[in-house]
């Protein structure tokens, strides 16, 4: 029997689903699997040495950066093993991963391929050829029974400033919307992927006996299919009533979807994710969001009266910023109450352009962009205005050094320190009081 070792190096301090689902269709194949968690466990070379099958899961850009020595480290080990690259930045980095000696690159429909992958190298047959880039796959319910326990990742912080532990699943995968700087579009290209709610309720059912108090949706746009998130939502509130939730959807949806919010909230919904991205009509209009600045308004407004709890993303780094532009966003945020609704990091990221980057044909980004970065997995670009990539990194700095401090405490010293470099004075306006925002306490992103 062939031995299968699965290697996950960040998910945003989840439990890793993307080592639990192909668990089970590897133990369902009758593949001996071995999971490590980088982010909690050690990888000891014996491990290494006993597996046929060494697989990352590369959901997004840290987790694929990280991945690369490990990867090196894997080959010197044990030079006969069989490596596979697997989840959505695979296909996006499938050159780089090839001259690392990474044999099969599957994308982020990945769990059949896989299987079929182990199988034929414990047979001694050579790898298949993947199914289809995208396979309609029949979910199953992840085998979460070797990983780590909840209690060492992320737990959220709930309105009642209670610590509860939190689990992590995906009702659907993929996005049917084509935002131009989304890692996201160059793979589903605008498609989706529903997984049953039975396989959703079961993955929720062993979490919550695990000691999850809360569950993060992980689809990257919960209303892509509305009635689906209805049916799931309403499911998960009946089965486990004290156990809350959290989504991520845009704008649009919001807006469009506003019917819907009061059942988020009367199911359990804690907090709302949705990438504003920018108060900016111009960015919004380069990247193609499908909203506004003023539509943003009108979702937080939705959110506010439904009461759900908006929680925004931001990318405000861009070649199009100005120091002008990004004292007028943390206005807004202010200005719409939002300053503890905001994690600090999102005040100083800066947008990525990954390999197959929707903005890499923007004529724009692609005379500011210089060769891509094999390490950094990004094609790196600089602002015109120098004095903006500067207070980039004085951000970055700057919050990175109070990770632990409260939002609102970070915000105000951002909003001095990029008032100051743009050459204004303006005081941060007093807010109202309002009731505390649960959040998770992962303080880092993708
Ligand atoms: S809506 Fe979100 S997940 Fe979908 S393409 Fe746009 S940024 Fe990506």
């Amino acid at each position: 029997m062939i031995r299968a070792l699965l290697i996950g190096t960040y998910e945003m301090g989840r439990q890793p689903f993307g080592l639990a689902s192909p668990a089970a269709w590897l133990r369902d194949a009758g593949v001996d699997v071995t999971c490590v968690d980088l982010t909690r466990d050690r990888l000891s070379n014996d491990a290494v040495s006993r597996a046929g099958l060494v697989a990352w899961y590369l959901p997004m850009h840290t987790a694929t950066r990280l991945a690369l020595p490990i990867i090196q480290r894997v080959r010197e080990v044990n030079p006969d093993a069989h490596l596979c690259g697997y989840g959505l930045y695979a296909p996006l980095n499938a050159s780089l991963l090839a001259e690392l000696g990474v044999a099969s690159v599957l994308g982020p429909e990945f769990e059949a391929d896989l299987a079929d992958l182990a199988v034929a190298l414990g047979e001694g047959r050579p790898p298949p050829a993947a199914a289809a880039p995208l396979p309609r796959l029949t979910f199953k319910v992840p085998d979460r029974g070797t990983l780590p326990p909840l209690a060492l990742y992320a737990t959220l912080s709930d309105a009642a400033g209670a610590s509860r532990l939190a689990g992590y699943t995906e009702a659907s995968r993929g996005c049917k919307h084509t935002c131009r700087h989304c890692p996201i579009v160059p793979v589903y290209e605008g498609r989706f992927r529903v997984v049953a709610p039975d396989v959703v309720l079961a993955d929720i059912r062993a979490q919550v006996e695990a000691g999850a108090r809360h569950i993060t949706f992980g689809d990257p746009d919960f209303f892509n299919g509305p009635a689906h998130a209805v049916e799931v939502v309403r499911r998960v509130a009946e089965a486990f009533p004290n156990v809350s939730y959290d989504v991520t959807t845009k704008v649009e949806h919001l807006l469009d979807h506003a019917d819907l919010l009061p059942t988020l909230r009367e199911t359990g919904c804690a907090f709302v994710t949705s990438a504003v991205e920018s108060f900016d009509d111009r960015v919004l209009r380069i990247l193609d969001k499908g909203h506004t600045r003023a539509d943003v308004a009108r979702a937080v407004e939705a959110c506010r009266a439904a009461g759900v709890m908006l929680t925004p993303t931001f990318v405000p780094f861009t070649p199009w910023t100005s120091l002008d532009t990004y004292c007028r966003m943390l206005e807004e945020v202010a200005a719409l109450d939002l300053i503890d609704h905001v994690a600090p990091i999102q005040l100083a990221i800066r947008l990525l352009l990954p390999e197959r980057s929707g903005l890499l044909s923007d004529a724009e980004i692609a005379s500011a962009v210089g060769p891509f970065q094999a390490d950094g997995l990004i094609y790196p670009w600089r602002h015109p205005d120098a004095r903006v990539d500067a207070l980039q990194v004085e951000l970055m700095a700057l919050v990175g050094r109070r990770v632990a401090a409260p939002r609102r405490e970070v915000f105000e010293a951002v909003w001095v320190l990029a008032h100051e470099r743009a050459g204004v004075s303006r005081p941060l306006p007093v807010p109202a009081a309002r009731a505390a925002i649960p959040y998770l306490n992962e303080p880092w992103y993708c």
